[in-house]
């Protein structure tokens, strides 16, 4: 299985009638920051989630591009008059994209405390399981009760409560969408409802669903008890470019006038290719070759900047920054000390850092090897990202 190939469907067209006057509530800041908005960033740091898509009420789309807008994502969709028809909008929305997803967790908006690890079950367990949902053990006694009174207690041991993110086989969900019958709570219900079995998780107690204003100030508290402070990431990127005649020599986005350039299908720009390496790496993205291959003509030639952009366009959608960049170059000829402040002011220009935090550094090999020989470039490159406070 390509767990790359999972999309998210957050659900986030409710209007949360328990929660009072106000805006709706996945729109209301949980910790400074609005509920819906940090649902979507856990998902956006998942390196398991390749695509997401968010079902809203069409009512609420100022409010959602007010919250939401700059975070890069598709279109949201419109939703239903019921949860399970949101749903179902949302899946039409992924299967119409330009390749539909192998698998879909379908979240709740309003579940903010969702964390990467509960993530990181589900999509494991979808590896051995067309629907997987995430599960927490009951700990009260559990009873029926009419008119205020107790009728029968359910014995606890074999109860759990369902959470989400639900992960499904992405047509396995759409089938069941569209040949059960009748309102449904999750989707999960409407998959068995197939026939098929529901495989579990363990959730996570603090995956909360936030519903009644006192839930807000218990997820507060919960979050005031995670550790505070940001997280560090180490990428490493490595590259290598041959030498040829009769191309331009181009290191860290400027051209080199030198009597050889580097060979390869864009600029060959091994400097900003081992540093979009590391980018991605931070994220856990992949690599260069897997979001611009070469056999793509579009990137016959292409100017390596827009590489590095999209690399730092998904550090930020994940919510990491830059913090140091290293870039080591490994060559005989050119000699990069005259060159070096050069390359590093533009690094910083790209990159958007100061000078300080950017370190360029060169070596040959002593004659050895291919870059002794002549023959070629490499490049080394380590960046350190950080991040917000680790979500759970
Ligand atoms: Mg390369």
């Amino acid at each position: 299985m390509d767990e790359a190939r999972i999309a998210a469907l957050i659900v986030a067209a409710g209007h949360g009638v328990r929660m009072g006057e106000g805006p709706p509530k996945q729109y209301r800041l949980l910790a400074g920051e609005p509920v819906l908005r940090r649902t979507l960033r856990t998902f956006l740091a998942h390196p398991a989630i390749h695509r997401i898509q968010v079902v809203i009420d069409p009512a609420h789309g100022g409010l959602y591009e007010a919250t939401v807008g700059d975070l890069g994502l598709p279109q949201p969709v419109a939703g239903g008059a019921s949860r399970r028809e949101s749903v179902a909008r949302g899946l039409e929305a992924l299967a119409a994209g330009p390749a539909a997803p192998g698998w879909v967790m379908v979240h709740d908006a309003a579940r903010p405390l969702v964390s990467s690890a509960v993530i990181e079950r589900v999509a494991t367990a979808l590896r051995f399981a067309p629907a997987v949902v995430p599960v927490v053990p009951v700990f009260d006694t559990v009873a029926r009760v009419a008119a205020g009174r107790i009728t029968e207690l359910v014995p606890r041991e074999a109860m759990v409560r369902v959470q989400t993110p639900q992960g499904f086989d992405f047509q396995l969900l759409r089938r069941a969408h569209r040949e059960v019958a009748g309102e449904a709570t999750d989707d999960a219900s409407l998959v068995r409802a197939l026939g098929v079995e529901v495989a579990t998780v363990p959730g996570d107690p603090a995956n909360l669903k936030l519903t009644t204003p006192e839930d807000f100030a218990f997820a507060e508290r919960l979050l005031a008890g995670r550790p505070q402070g940001p997280r560090f990431r180490t990428g490493l990127g490595y590259d290598v470019h041959a030498f040829a005649e009769g191309r331009p020599l181009v290191l860290c986005n400027v051209t080199i006038p030198h009597e050889r350039g580097l060979a390869g299908h864009s600029d060959a720009d091994v400097a900003l290719h081992a540093l979009t390496d590391a980018i991605l790496a931070t994220v856990g993205a992949d690599d260069i070759g897997s979001h611009f291959p070469p056999s793509d003509p579009r990137w016959r030639d292409a100017d390596s900047r827009h590489f590095l952009a999209r690399a730092l366009e998904l550090l930020h959608r994940a919510g990491g920054q830059l913090e140091h960049v290293d870039l080591t170059l490994v060559c005989e000829r050119p000699r990069i000390g005259p060159l070096r402040a050069r390359l590093r002011r533009r690094l910083a220009q790209l990159l958007g850092l100061p000078e300080s935090r950017i370190s360029l550094k060169a070596t040959t090999t002593e004659g050895l090897g291919f870059t002794g020989r002549g023959e070629g470039m490499a490049a080394w490159a380590v960046v350190t990202a950080r991040f917000p406070a680790e979500e759970g």
